[in-house]
């Protein structure tokens, strides 16, 4: 018999979870129309964007990008990405058409929490100091020819608005920074200062979205790559646009057709999304409550945070961890996104990989059932995500071939994919193709190869850096 009742579980007459998970499952359903409704959407917000800045939810931003590598490019660059929980560094060696990547080297640091929520100076200072470290171990396989700059590709994915491919303004913050003094800046400027303060010389020749980044390294080795997605702690897309297209450029129509980079930012996107109660009070409680919808709904970082508040859900009103709700769970992103993946990939029969890392994460013992009910949890949210993402490619795509007539959907058209979430969830990136397939019909999505491009982003802004040089190279 159970006397001791412990305060934070509610009395409630309903202790199976089963109600809650058919309202999740409900609440988060994708059936095909409302996939429609979100490419639809999606294409429509792109072209409001397009015609003026602030028109829309996405921002279309111009990238400056009009000129995406060849493989003739040459000579020793340097990469620098900043943007969700790592920070890298890379150099790379270019040798032109038939030599392509003669040497490439990088190194990763993870960010120190406290930096994402420090002072501007702080962070850039972090960053200028790693790359100092890793400038100075270059080895003899880099070859800089006498007299000349270093030149480096900054890859920094946050929404910035560009104002040539060398410079641009933070617009804001996303992925949980809250860095004081950094939006409304020149971030190209603000690393310049921090390297100066390290003493080392190098030229900032071009400043990337990492969309952007992986676009332009994917395209190096694929002419049909039009779109590039990251998937990762945050989400983006941007795509190869005509320059006709772009209303707000003011451009008179050219007749030479064309074509830039845009960097949609649609992690901003919201209209018609199938959100739920926990999806709401998450948001509420975010550093940046009301935007990024899109992102908070299918991305890395808040993905095992959707499934945690529902699981705490669970707890308090369904006893699903017995008498008292486990107080490691009641933190917010105690539960992360690689936890969730890995209890899907538990095939054994006890789902005992479920069961440690539930003891791990929230020091409960579990039985089968509460294990069961957990990995359909885990399904839902990821399913919602991946199909989600699936339709704002299609989205991208149909825009595309509404401008295009044909030329998007009639042949090969490759959208490279990055970012952790997408390379290491499983379901997640069967959901997403499932939704495209279901959207385009079989005969268009055999056209469609929606392909993972690893690290893509550093190796295309040493690309760009190389495309945007001051030297002949
Ligand atoms: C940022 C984008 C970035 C994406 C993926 C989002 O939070 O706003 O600029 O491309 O994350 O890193
Ligand atoms: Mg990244």
């Amino acid at each position: 018999p159970r006397a001791r009742v412990v305060k934070s579980v509610r009395s409630s007459l309903t202790i199976s979870p089963a109600p809650i998970l058919t309202k999740l499952q409900r609440d988060c359903a994708t059936p095909l129309p409302v996939l429609r409704h979100v490419a639809d959407a999606m294409a429509a917000d792109m072209r409001a964007g397009l015609e003026v800045d602030a028109g829309s939810d996405l921002k279309m931003i111009l990238s400056y990008v009009d000129a995406l590598p060849t493989g003739n490019e040459k000579g020793l660059f340097y990469a620098l990405d900043l943007g969700g929980t790592n920070f890298r560094v890379l150099r790379v060696q270019l040798g032109g058409k038939d030599e392509r990547v003669i040497a490439t080297e990088f190194e990763q640091v993870s960010i120190p929490p406290e930096l994402m929520s420090g002072t501007s100076e702080e962070l850039f200072d972090f960053i200028a100091t790693g790359l100092t470290q890793f400038a100075q171990k270059e080895t003899g396989k880099f070859h800089l020819p006498q007299g000349r700059t270093r030149e480096l590709g900054f890859t920094f994915s946050f929404p910035v608005k560009q104002t040539s491919i060398d410079s641009g303004i933070l617009m804001n913050w996303t992925k949980g920074f809250s860095v004081s003094g950094t939006a409304g800046k020149d971030v190209v400027a603000c690393l310049n200062e921090a390297m100066k303060r390290q003493g080392l010389n190098m030229r900032v020749s071009a400043l990337v979205n990492d969309t952007v980044g992986t676009l332009a390294g994917a395209r190096y080795w694929d002419d049909d790559v039009m779109v590039a997605v990251i998937l990762g702690t945050g989400t983006n897309a941007c795509y190869v646009e005509c320059v006709n297209a772009i209303p707000k450029l003011h451009k008179p129509n050219s007749t030479t057709g064309g074509k830039t980079i845009v960097n949609t930012e649609w992690g901003a996107f919201s209209n018609g999304l199938p959100l739920t109660e926990f999806d709401q009070e998450m948001d509420a409680q975010s550093k940046n409550p009301g935007e990024q919808i899109f992102e908070k709904t299918i991305s890395g970082m808040y993905l095992g945070e959707i499934v945690r508040r529902v699981l705490v859900r669970m707890a308090e009103d369904a006893r699903l961890f017995g008498d008292s709700v486990p107080e490691k769970l009641l933190m917010p992103f105690s539960l992360r996104t690689p936890d969730i993946c890995a209890m899907q990939q538990d095939s054994s029969k006890d789902f005992e990989v479920v069961g440690s890392i539930l003891y791990n994460v929230a020091g409960v013992n579990s039985n089968l059932s509460t294990r069961k009910t957990i990995i359909d949890v885990c399904d839902t949210i990821a399913k919602r995500g991946g199909r989600l993402a699936g339709a704002g490619i299609v989205g991208i795509l149909q825009k595309m071939e509404e401008d295009s007539q044909g030329i998007v959907f009639g042949k090969r058209t490759v959208v490279a994919m990055d970012g952790g979430l997408y390379e290491h969830y499983p379901q997640y990136r069967m959901y997403l193709q499932d939704a495209v397939t279901e959207l385009l019909g079989d005969e268009i999505s055999k056209n469609i190869i929606i392909e993972h491009s690893k690290d893509g982003s550093g190796i295309g802004a040493a690309l760009l850096a190389a495309t945007n040089s001051m030297y002949e190279h």
